[in-house]
């Protein structure tokens, strides 16, 4: 990390993807260049969690999220769970997921995707650990399902979607919520009008890689040191200097992660 540039924290990527196969370490070393002092790789599905658990033994910035999207509920039976169990057992899988539901892509049947979804909340609820929630067009049964099932769990809205209704009332249930790229779209208002009003202790920061690049890139390829780029819109849409949307936002992740030796002044 360059020196005095403000520690940022990259909650959700998938650096595991073939997509980085050619050119993963530089990739990560120009996040580490752009201030990101810590990342959380999620998984979506058995494989990727798995990879998501190497990467956070192979490097000491890099933590795990293992968990089954729901573009392939079916695969959630009996034994994936089991392996899910032992995967999230791991010390440095911070949270389950990403899990929830997509309505827009409908890539599982429905009655399905919710019946993933919950066995996996009932996991993070053993586990006591947090969990990311992928939500695609499905805000008002996402949240239905997490009010019947994550109580006293650490709730992460990943790539928050909803406008800033739905946003007061994730704050209300003690949710955090993530925003990305999206805050940076020339269509992107309503992330903007949602940055505008969270308060830094609920909100996180990511970039979704490879998905959703930031303006100018977007449509290209993603990676993680363009979520400063996420943190300069944040910033400059709430008025407040960046370093304080960093250290704040970092701060955050911390403690809704439990990102452990990771501070919100840099890697200790
Ligand atoms: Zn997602
Ligand atoms: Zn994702």
């Amino acid at each position: 990390m360059s020196p005095g540039a403000p520690a940022l924290v990259e909650t959700h990527c998938h650096l595991d993807l073939e997509a980085y196969d050619g050119d993963r370490r530089e990739t990560i070393r120009r996040a580490r260049q752009a201030g990101v002092a810590g990342f959380v790789n999620v998984g979506f599905n058995l494989e990727s969690s798995e990879r998501s658990v190497a990467l956070a033994r192979e490097n000491g910035d890099f933590w795990a999220s293992v968990g089954i999207h729901p573009h392939d509920a079916r695969e959630v039976g009996p034994k994936a769970l089991a392996t899910l169990r032992d995967l999230g057992s791991e010390p440095r899988v911070v949270a389950i997921g990403e899990i929830g539901l997509d309505y827009y892509r409908d890539l599982s049947p429905r009655s399905d995707q919710r019946e993933a979804f919950r066995r996996q909340l009932r996991l993070a609820r053993e586990l006591r650990k947090p969990v990311i929630i992928h939500d695609r067009d499905a805000h008002d049964e996402v949240l239905r399902i997490l009010g019947e099932e994550a109580a006293g769990l650490t709730v992460i809205l990943h790539c928050f979607s909803g406008d800033a209704v739905m946003a007061a009332r994730c704050l209300e249930e003690g949710y955090f919520l993530a925003l990305g790229g999206a805050v940076t779209f020339s269509n992107g208002g309503r992330a903007r009008e949602v940055a505008r009003m969270m308060p830094l202790d609920r909100l996180l920061l990511e970039t979704d890689s490879p998905y959703l690049s930031p303006d100018p890139y977007r449509g290209r390829r993603n990676e993680p040191a363009r979520v400063a780029l996420v943190a300069e819109k944040v910033a400059e849409v709430k008025g407040v200097d960046v370093a304080v949307i960093a250290r704040e936002t970092t701060r955050t992740a911390i403690r809704a992660m439990g990102l452990t030796g990771l501070t919100a002044g840099g890697p200790s």
